[in-house]
């Protein structure tokens, strides 16, 4: 039986005066997903722990079964969705251009210089350090002003903070050793400080810099830096589970995603495509991803995150058919919680979920939506999932049988034949 998951994008959110009270998903007209919640086992899912927001990344990386204590960090997927070469002795961090001013440290006016032409961009790179002690430095355009940065050298280590404080009306922050006091976090910490105050002199001093100023534009005078990871070695997707597995997505990220536990990676244009890539395909598991959901949210007006949701539910009707006729396995839940309005980025609420298929407890909750589902059956962490759709499609390894040299959560597809 196929497994198909449903995910949208920071579908959890918070009731809204503007909304009657109700959360988007709660105020929306969504006639899809109530009919499969009819038919469905529901009820609520803690992402990873109560009241902890997440980003998409660390929240999937969960969902699909890893654990964050093998978590490599976001550099290094943010690498992997730009076709960066990983190297061993290296560590990848994330950067944007910025403009920051010298008022008691570096003052951050602007996280990020956006209207910076791809010509000043390889003009800005030039003048970056190519080593610093012993450790070389590299940087690559990702998107737009973003890119990555590759540190190499012999003592390397990704346990190091970020410079970017993330948070706006705030100061470049020294990058310090984080949660490790080994000597090759000190040391890459200390050579990435060097490089990031050689950055500010050069790109201050620069002869781009100075014209942009004179024609009233922001410089782009310093590289803020975040989410340092490294090459991880980490099991295949199907070797953990024992299903082949792909995600069907729009989204960058998600293929970065994909990469780094080696699922397949199909793109859509838009939803409704995505919609029919993932009932063609031959996959076990199929990840079928909405962004659009999370980027709602963040427009901060609840009511264009209903707009997305209603839009969204229009076009699951093939999806619906299939699930309620027992073709696929269908899962349909958000990744976090992603506030549409206050100052949150995400938050650490939990996120409604549903299961449609063979094997499920069909419930008594006839709509989809975040209140409706505490009163479904379901109570569990974003770390249960796998376990869960392995068990309902009869996949499931009775515990502590030994089939091989590992632990399984599977029943294996082969095995290791006794040879007379
Ligand atoms: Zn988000």
């Amino acid at each position: 039986m196929k497994i198909v998951l449903l995910l949208l994008d920071g579908l959890g959110d918070r009731p809204h005066s503007i909304l009657k009270g109700k959360t988007p998903l709660e105020y929306a007209n969504t006639p899809n997903l109530d009919r499969l919640c009819k038919n469905a086992e529901t009820g609520i899912m803690i992402p990873w722990k109560q009241g902890l927001p997440l980003g998409t990344e660390v929240a999937h990386f969960i969902l699909f079964g890893y654990d964050m204590k093998e978590f490599p960090g976001r550099g290094i997927i943010n690498a992997l969705s730009r076709d960066v070469e990983i190297e061993e002795k290296a560590v990848y961090l994330c950067t944007s251009w910025a403009w920051v001013e010298e008022k008691d440290g570096l003052f951050i006016e602007e996280r990020f210089t956006e209207d910076l032409s791809t010509e000043e961009i390889l003009e800005l790179m030039k003048l970056l350090p190519k080593s610093v002690n012993n450790y070389s430095f590299k940087w690559q355009q990702s998107i737009g002003i973003h890119g990555v940065l590759e540190i190499k050298g012999e003592n390397i280590s990704s346990d190091i903070s970020d410079s970017d404080p993330f948070y706006d009306n705030s100061y470049v922050m020294t990058v310090e050793p984080f949660e490790s006091n080994s000597s090759s976090a000190i040391e890459t910490a200390e050579a990435l400080n060097i490089f990031l105050k050689k950055v500010y002199r050069a790109l201050n001093a620069s002869e781009i810099n100075q014209k942009r100023k004179q024609n009233g534009k922001q410089p782009a005078n310093f590289l803020l830096t975040k989410w340092a990871g490294r090459k991880p070695d980490l099991l295949n997707f199907e070797e953990k589970h024992g299903l082949k597995a792909c995600i069907v997505s729009s989204g960058i990220l998600m293929y970065g995603i994909a990469k780094l536990l080696g699922m397949d990676f199909i793109k859509y244009n838009s939803f409704s495509e995505g919609v029919n890539l993932a009932l063609k395909s031959d996959y076990d598991f199929i990840h079928l991803h909405t962004k659009e959901t999370d980027e709602a949210a963040h427009t901060k007006d609840p009511r264009n995150k209903v707009k997305v949701l209603e839009e969204i539910d229009s076009q699951i009707g093939p999806l619906v058919e299939s699930a309620l006729n027992e073709d696929i396995f269908l899962v349909v839940t958000g990744d976090h919680t992603t506030p549409s309005f206050g100052p949150m980025i995400h938050s650490g609420e939990p996120v409604p979920i549903m299961f449609i298929g063979k094997n499920t407890r069909v419930d008594y909750v006839d709509t989809f939506g975040e209140r409706s589902c505490t009163r479904g059956s379901i109570r569990m962490y974003g770390s249960d999932l796998m376990q869960m759709l392995l068990n309902y499609t009869d996949r499931a390894q009775f515990y502590n049988y030994r089939q091989g040299s590992k632990q399984l959560n599977h029943i294996p597809k082969k095995i290791n034949k006794f040879c007379p």
